[in-house]
């Protein structure tokens, strides 16, 4: 389940679709509008964690709706970024004048575009710097050490926390029980291979009280993958 939802509003469908699938990528979810109209009624049901918002838009433009919602208090604190084609500075100034959080130029690339929401979202609190990992429906904060599934914490210890650390940073690979010791204990640590595979044991268990043991699979012959697909 996406952790975040993101509202698009871009009258070119191509340059949407492609917001969209980006997006997916990424674990963001999204919500769709070809103009500043339909996207004030997607505001009614649901109020979205940031928008991506096109400057030229037929009817009312990206710009001019941007400077509305900063008025509203309701709506005042989503984040915006305005996306244009045009590219002069002064645009610039005037985007972020207005309130607007940030200001990409078309064509931009996925990954940068990526990186922007996520400083955005950052600097607006909706994600704690980068001390969060998250994969699917589970979170791992690696400053406040709490792990958690569908917002439900898991006990776990220190050992199994790391090992966890690794997994969801490193997801549908196969690890050999002693690539995992280098890993997650480190080279210099005297453990015997048969350690993980309690440490292991004991990681399930706990996913297992949240009907997730089958994130940890066992690759016969070989080691452990952890995987979203079971
Ligand atoms: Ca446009």
């Amino acid at each position: 389940m996406p952790s975040f939802t993101i509202l698009i509003v871009e009258d070119e469908d191509a340059i949407r679709e492609m917001l969209v699938m980006v997006l997916d990528q990424s674990n963001f979810g999204s919500i769709e509008a070809t103009d500043a109209e339909e996207a004030q009624k997607l505001l009614d049901d649901k109020v979205p964690d940031l928008i991506l918002l096109d400057w030229m838009l037929p009817g009312i433009s990206g710009v001019e709706w941007a400077r509305r919602l900063k008025k509203e208090p309701v709506y005042k604190d989503i984040p915006i970024i305005l996306l244009t084609a045009r590219g002069e500075e002064e645009d610039k100034i005037r985007g972020l004048e207005i309130g607007a959080d940030d200001y990409m130029t078309k064509p931009f690339s996925p990954k940068e575009l990526i990186a922007r929401i996520r400083a955005v979202l950052r600097r607006s609190g909706k994600i704690q710097g980068q001390s969060q990992i998250i994969l699917g429906d589970l979170l791992l904060d690696t400053e406040q050490h709490r792990l958690t599934i569908s917002d439900k914490q898991l006990e776990v210890s220190p050992t199994e926390f790391r090992l966890m650390q690794f997994f969801m940073t490193h997801p549908d690979k196969v690890y050999t029980r002693t690539q995992l010791l280098d890993q997650v204990w480190g080279r210099s640590v005297y453990i015997e291979e048969r350690t993980i595979d309690v440490h292991i044991r004991r990681l399930r268990k706990i996913l297992e009280e949240h009907g997730r043991e089958d994130l940890v699979q066992t690759v016969r012959g070989f080691g452990y993958r952890f995987s979203l697909q079971g």
